[in-house]
């Protein structure tokens, strides 16, 4: 037996009794002749005593011990004389009587405490010594408690887990494929799955009515910025459903997991439409932990002889309250070279300040004071508030001014993590014009239903009819981030074919690629639609994490490589052959 007790059980109860413990060296020091050991594995930390008095042998060998030795420790339980109230065997200590060495340690690369001395890049190659580390473990332990309260919740609402495969054909979900050569069919690729998608639409086909999974999706996109190539979805799909009974369900299991894992008690999501969250927050993932909606200013600030504005297709601003103090005419300078960065890509910034002192804009010569307060009753601004207004394409504007509004929630300290602010955006378009490719795309993806209200202009209208489709399609999103989105699915095969003739495939194609879906609306496919969640992404933000690499056990960096593992790395000769592969340099 290796063990009576792991590291975090023993209490003042416990006193008197003769254990055996194992675990890790985490740290020794000594006192007079006294020797202390913290011992740690998954469950805490116990600290052992040597006393070099009553047994000099013993005690040196504990000296002798290096940092991340394995031991096992045979001892009796006693009470400590300083104890530490911040651990929870802070009260006890091992009076040690008997130590094994199981295994020995290197010197690890860095500290394997809460607060290490290793950067990200050292952690990352050995990331099994940065797991061991108890804050990055308790990330993994929330994790798998949030798996198991996901397969709860849906377990109990009647939906069955089923596993899809991995080796399959492209399911276009805007991204590009990772491929597997295969072997015995030289020239011939799987490719791995975006997501589930098809399969578990053919999974409402067969009849499972409620269906779930937790699974890898795999995604071959150029690396932002926390993306992982592969991660994780809860992707789920049900049989006679509209809109409505996805958004009661899923809205269920997210209040389930919050109520579970952190006892919060989520009140009713609040809804709004595409247009709302992009008119008002300039954004389809609306931060709505604070407000500053946009207010749309074309009918006040045009026709006084301001050409930027006079020209511009839209001018908009938000209300920042209490900040004309906190912003010198240096400040925002700062502020509107922030807005013209490349990322952000604004041309400039007005400023009207509400002050003591009066009104103070940078447009103040073209727009009298009465003006000035005009646009400030708009948009409820008092004194001391100052209004930050961007002008030019909408469009791009909007994106603008969406960037600085999260900027200054931001620097407000508006965005505190541990506040929880979900909400549905519902009426996406159902396809969205790319003026490069001079082609539609699906804004979902190419299985979203329209709008019933829709159909028939889908069906018969023309081009700019098509630009204004709305789709059954909705995304849950948290504190600024998407963590789930979803459709009702087409499960007409007309409207099906029609869908992808305007998303530009040959019938050809939609035959070749699709032809196994189309097939399956031969015989008799339910009405359907589904979800997914980001597992990893809800994961970060429900602990606050500031990165989705902090919650997945072994992820890639930002370049999308696996440092510990040496991933992508090439094949050899043998290998290509075999696959009929050549590289290219
Ligand atoms: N397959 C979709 C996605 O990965 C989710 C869904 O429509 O259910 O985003």
């Amino acid at each position: 037996m290796y063990r009576s007790h792991n590291c975090g059980a023993l209490r003042i109860d416990d006193i008197g009794k003769e254990v055996t413990l194992a675990g890790w060296m985490a740290v020794s020091r000594e006192f007079g002749g006294l020797t202390f050991i913290d011992l740690r594995d998954r469950y805490g930390i116990t600290q052992l005593v040597f006393d070099m008095e009553g047994s000099p042998d013993l005690c040196n060998q504990a000296r002798a011990l290096g940092r991340e030795f394995v031991i096992q420790v045979h001892g009796i339980v006693s009470e400590r004389s300083n104890k530490n109230p911040n651990r929870a065997t802070g009260d006890i200590e091992i009076l040690v009587t008997d130590l094994r060495i199981l295994n020995e340690s290197d010197v690890p690369p860095f500290t394997i405490e809460n607060e290490t001395d290793g950067g990200e890049e050292l952690r990352m190659k050995y990331r099994y010594l940065d797991l061991r580390r108890q804050n990055v473990q308790e990330k993994l332990f929330f994790r798998s408690r949030l798996a198991i309260e996901t397969r709860k919740y849906l377990a109990g609402n009647d939906f069955i887990e089923v596993e899809t495969p991995f080796l399959i054909k492209s399911t276009p979900e805007g991204a590009r494929d990772f491929v597997v050569p295969s072997r015995v069919h030289h020239g011939q690729f799987y490719a791995l799955p975006q997501s589930p998608q098809t399969f578990k639409q053919l999974l409402m086909v067969s009849g499972f009515d409620k269906y779930f999974q937790i699974v890898k999706c795999f995604r071959d996109e150029d690396f932002r910025a926390d993306r992982q190539p592969e991660f994780t979805q809860v992707d789920c799909e049900m049989s006679y459903v509209e809109q409505e009974d996805i958004l009661n369900t899923f809205e269920g299991l997210t209040k389930h997991l919050f109520r579970e894992l952190k006892g919060i008690d989520l009140p009713a999501f609040p809804r709004m439409t595409y247009d709302e969250a992009i008119a008002h927050y300039g954004s389809d993932k609306p931060d709505i932990r604070f407000g500053m909606l946009f207010c749309e200013l074309n009918s006040v600030v045009q026709g006084h002889g301001f050409g930027v504005f006079d020209n511009a297709e839209l001018v908009v601003g938000f209300c920042a309250k209490g900040q004309a103090i906190n912003y010198s005419n240096k400040d925002i300078k700062k502020l509107t070279e922030w807005v013209q960065r490349p990322q952000i890509g604004a041309k400039g910034l007005v400023y009207v300040k509400y002050t003591a002192d009066g009104i103070k804009s940078s447009v103040g010569k073209f727009y009298s004071d009465e003006q000035l307060k005009k646009w400030g009753s708009l948009m409820g601004a008092a004194e001391g508030d100052m209004l930050l207004i961007l002008s030019g394409e909408a469009e791009k504007t909007r994106k603008q001014l969406g960037a600085l509004r999260l900027e200054m929630g931001n620097r407000m300290g508006l965005m505190d993590p541990e506040d929880f602010k979900p909400l549905w955006v519902l009426d996406f378009p159902l396809l969205e014009w790319d003026e490069d490719s001079n082609r539609f795309h699906a804004m979902h993806h190419p299985f979203t239903s329209p709008k019933k209200s829709d159909i028939d202009r889908m069906l018969n209208g023309d081009h700019e009819t098509m630009k204004a489709l709305r789709a059954d399609a909705y995304d849950l999103v948290l504190n600024g981030s998407e963590i789930g989105g979803g459709s009702i699915r087409i499960h007409d095969r007309e409207l099906q074919e029609k869908n992808f003739k305007l998303l530009g495939f040959t019938e050809d194609e939609a035959k070749e690629q699709f032809g196994f879906l189309l097939d399956a609306f031969r015989y008799g496919a339910p009405p359907h639609g589904g979800i997914a969640f980001g597992f990893d992404r809800l994961c970060t933000l429900m602990q606050g994490s500031d990165s989705i690499r902090e919650v997945i056990a072994f992820p890639k960096n930002n370049q999308g490589r696996d440092v510990m593992i040496d991933a992508p790395a090439g094949i050899d000769g043998e290998q290509l052959a075999e696959l009929a592969l050549k590289v290219v340099e």
